[in-house]
């Protein structure tokens, strides 16, 4: 197999397409990209294959030759839609729902597999949010190397990986975004740096697609990977991209997956989900489990450590379920300090201490239908991009986002850029942003980003977290000012370092975004849940939050959005 990777990382890289991140949407759009004739040069926060939540993939879905005969991607579409409270952008949603199999057929051309049944039939599987089961599982024979992830989501990388690399396609790894270079309204590339070595990198492109997944990592516990710190969202924002719905991030219900036949405990030593009109079981929707829980703990039902139980020892007897458990359930303690409580102790036997957990984001960029942003050059795929679900994604969609999105990023990328003249050089503003680069970061003084990425996580726990209200908001708000007003550079000089703090202050934007559409959506609806305004407000808030970057000025704008698939309720 080849091996695109460079060894040695040049200063200076151009290319006719540059493509930030090393997911599943970065992968589909760089083979796109390539096949479509462009140069194409990735970048990738992370060594390639061992970054983003694409390992992480259980299920997806797809109205498929797996589906019953009256099921449609009409009714698939009515699903998303209104699952989203009606919020969808509905051409995007249109164009995930009827593209999605033709990628999938696609990913099996290029050999992945599917979990079937002993008849050589593929297993379907109906999750809540789904009117009819569309969920199905990839597998693979390949016997790759990967340090984290679930079989599926390395079947997915495996195969998208294999592809960029029989290709030749250019992969910087541990290169980091660290802003866009932008000039006159128009994206000409990115300044990036080597995580490793310290070392600037001024990257030329025609055409820049963003893939770099979510900003959850603004909460703890959190289920990302741990690069997701918002750095697209955030080079994209302040360069002058509108972003869509930042309000709303989904959470699950556990930091440990809950299996069938788990029950939740609170630390009284009750159990309590029935107490909130639901239960855990295949058919309960996220939303449902994950608000029953948060309303639990915000009513006195937390340990002192804002957390509770979860009583696994059930399901665990059966053997094959508890190997397959145990091997995640270790996996996560590397990651999560929620999870690192259970290192000593045997789930089998003993209950887990758990919490709800931040899970992939709802909002993002906004796009079109062509991925391209407000801003000429700069395009967006993959969970970055937001507007495709509205306010909660049903299950399995989220994972073709990448596939779909991804290659349509590839050819509207690679088409812009093919209609450009020579690539525009600037050196002064590529000088310019490694001086303000350089500004952020000072070696002898300033803050410990880690600290200030511990702050944020900590306000957005006791103030942004599952359910909120106007004042805990309001003093969430004040708060991240004010960690941004005391936390303006970073102490350091290596390049993991400056990574470090410009992940802190992107964290800083991210977390000001989500607090202040948080407090401008005073209903509840899909995923995101106002305490003072539990029901949801058609009159009002039947819209997305868009925000905008004017001058430094942060602006909200309410947009509705164009019922034209699906009229809401009907
Ligand atoms: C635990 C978990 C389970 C999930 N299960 C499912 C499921 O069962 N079904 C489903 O449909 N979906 C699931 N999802 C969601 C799905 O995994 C994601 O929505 C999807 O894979 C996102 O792909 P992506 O390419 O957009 O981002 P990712 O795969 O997250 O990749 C982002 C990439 O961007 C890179 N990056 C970030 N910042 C920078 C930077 N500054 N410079 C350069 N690179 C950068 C990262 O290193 C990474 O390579 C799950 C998510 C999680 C977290």
């Amino acid at each position: 197999m080849n091996n695109s990777i460079i060894d040695t990382k040049p200063t200076i890289l151009s290319s006719d397409v540059l493509i930030i991140g090393g997911g599943g949407a970065a992968c589909r759009a760089a083979i796109e990209a390539y096949d479509q004739g462009a140069s194409v040069q990735m970048i990738v926060k992370g060594n390639f294959g061992n970054s983003g939540c694409t390992l992480y993939v259980g299920t997806s879905a797809a109205v498929g030759p797996w589906a019953m005969d009256e099921d449609s991607n009409d009714i698939s579409l009515k699903d998303l839609v209104s699952y989203g409270g009606f919020l969808a952008n509905q051409d995007l949603a249109r164009i995930l729902i009827d593209e999605t199999l033709d990628r999938v057929t696609e990913m099996a051309d290029w050999g992945i597999e599917f979990l079937r049944d002993e008849n050589g039939d593929i297993i379907p599987h109906k999750s809540a949010e789904h009117t009819y089961p569309r969920n199905f599982t990839f597998t693979s024979s390949r016997s790759s190397n990967h340090e984290y992830g679930s079989p599926p989501g390395i079947a997915m990388m495996d195969v998208l990986i294999e592809q960029v690399r029989a290709r030749e396609i250019s992969v910087l790894d541990n290169v980091a975004l660290v802003d866009l270079t932008c000039i006159d309204g128009k994206v000409i590339g990115a300044l990036g740096i080597d995580i490793q070595s310290g070392t600037y990198i001024t990257l030329r492109s025609k055409a820049t697609v963003l893939a770099t997944g979510t900003y959850s990592q603004i909460f703890s516990p959190t289920t990302v990977s741990v690069g997701e710190t918002g750095d697209g969202h955030s080079a994209a924002f302040t360069s002058g991209a509108d972003l869509i719905d930042m309000e709303c991030s989904q959470f699950v219900a556990s930091t440990t997956s809950h299996l069938l036949g788990a029950t939740f405990i609170n630390a009284r030593g009750e159990a309590f989900v029935e107490n909130y009109g639901t239960n855990v079981s295949p058919d309960v929707a996220k939303e449902d489990l994950v608000y029953a829980i948060a309303k639990e703990m915000k009513a006195g039902g937390a340990t002192k450590r804002g957390t509770l139980f979860l009583d696994l020892r059930e399901p665990l007897r059966d053997e094959a379920v508890a190997s397959n458990f145990l091997k995640h359930f270790r996996q996560r303690m590397k990651y999560d300090p929620v999870s690192a409580i259970n290192k000593d102790i045997d789930p089998r036997t003993t209950l887990v201490e758990t919490s709800p957990a931040a899970h992939t984001t709802i909002g993002g960029i906004r796009i079109n239908s062509r991925c391209e942003t407000n801003i000429s050059g700069l395009y967006a795929a993959g969970s970055v991009a937001g507007g495709i679900y509205g306010l909660a994604r049903p299950e399995g969609y989220t994972s073709m986002i990448t596939l779909v999105f991804g290659r349509r990023a590839g050819v509207f990328a690679s088409n812009y850029a093919n209609h450009q003249n020579d690539q525009i050089v600037d050196t002064s503003l590529e000088s310019e942003l490694v001086r303000q680069s350089k500004s952020l970061v000072s070696n002898k003084s300033g803050s410990n980003p880690d600290h200030v990425k511990a702050s944020v996580r900590n306000v957005l726990r006791e103030f942004g977290w599952v359910i909120k209200d106007e004042a805990g908001l309001k003093k969430g708000l004040e708060e991240i000012r004010k960690i941004s007003d005391a936390n303006s550079t970073f102490m350091g000089s290596s390049g993991k370092e400056i990574v470090n703090s410009f992940e802190a202050k992107n964290m800083l934007l991210t977390a000001e975004l989500l607090l202040l559409g948080s407090l401008d959506r005073k209903e509840s609806r899909g995923a995101f849940f106002r305490d003072d305004y539990p029901s949801t407000d058609d009159d009002n808030y039947l819209c997305n939050i868009v925000y905008k970057r004017d001058n430094g000025t942060i602006t909200l704008e309410h947009n509705v959005p164009d019922f034209k698939h699906v009229t809401p309720y009907i």
